[in-house]
């Protein structure tokens, strides 16, 4: 078996074979047209290696899929469809599906994070200045996000957790903290009038009163997500150039996230985003295409 099929076939069923029809062992494999298949001897059902899985209904072989695995994650900015499209050597429909599928991939992976113990939060505003200033609601082009730290006793970023909002409301707020934040989690924001629901969520906060800018940036409270956000926004002026920031914006996020939150084993990232593509089940491009809402309810 290729390489990448047997990898796969491995992290699939790491114990053997499992029939997903009567989980049998018992089977048989053979290859056809390149693609490996087992036949459960007791059911006689036939499993393909990818069925059920991210990779199945596509046409690229799995090298491509192991190849783009590798380069979302390996550097630190991620790659654009378009770079992907040469480095793979597929069309550029080809690399758009493959990456916004891994890129969904990460999004139901860190969907259910919730940052615990310290966390430092502020707003972001892409595409343009803080609220008020260019723009407006439902601008293209343009989105809100809540930034969120865990940080250690000693102030350094340890988890990262990114949430487009549709506002900066109080009941947004109350819903991102209830979304986000495990009970007991102690937060440090600045004085924006939205955070002041988190505290009625039941969360205790500190709430750091400075002025925007260098001052604020530098606040020892909230040094752990300002850091963090000068990286991010420098990864933001580099990959939401000449694309709808709007449609996708939370995916984008979530690819951020997922690199950030495993940054400390980057030989580890790679093999982990194949194995939690083989464990989510297919996406139809129509569904990926949709634009994406902001899921924080208002
Ligand atoms: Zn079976």
């Amino acid at each position: 078996m290729p390489q990448c099929q047997a990898a796969l076939a491995h992290l699939r069923w790491p114990q053997g074979f499992v029939c997903p029809g009567c989980q049998g062992r018992e089977h048989s494999r053979y290859d056809r047209e390149g693609r490996c298949y087992w036949q459960c001897c007791a059911c006689r059902r036939q499993t393909s290696l990818t069925a059920g899985t991210v990779f199945d209904a596509s046409k690229l072989p799995l090298t491509v899929w192991f190849l783009a695995a590798h380069l979302l994650t390996q550097t630190k900015t991620g790659m654009s469809a378009l770079q992907l499209m040469s480095d793979l050597g597929v069309s550029y429909r080809s690399a758009w599906l493959v990456k916004h599928k891994l890129m969904q991939v990460m999004a139901d992976q860190e969907h259910s994070r919730k940052l615990d113990t310290l966390v430092q939060i502020d707003d972001v505003f892409i595409g343009g200045e803080r609220m008020g200033c260019g723009g407006g609601r439902g601008a293209p082009n343009k989105a809100w996000v809540v930034a969120a730290v865990q940080a250690s006793a000693k102030g350094k970023s340890v988890l990262v957790r990114l949430d487009v909002v549709p506002n900066w409301t109080k009941l947004t707020m109350a819903s991102w903290a209830v979304r986000a934040l495990a009970a007991g989690t102690h937060v440090v924001s600045d004085g924006l009038a939205g955070f002041a629901a988190i505290k009625d969520a039941g969360f205790t906060q500190e709430v750091i009163v400075h002025g925007r800018g260098k001052a604020g940036a530098q606040h020892p409270r909230l040094l752990a997500v300002n850091t963090t956000l000068g990286n991010f926004k420098t990864w933001i002026a580099s990959t939401f150039k000449g694309f709808k920031l709007s449609h996708y914006t939370q995916r984008y996020l979530a690819e951020y996230q997922y690199r950030f939150n495993r940054r400390f084993d980057l030989r580890a990232i790679m093999v982990g985003l194949i194995n939690d593509a083989s464990r989510t089940k297919p996406f139809r491009e129509s569904t990926l295409r949709l634009p994406m809402a902001a899921e924080i309810p208002t």
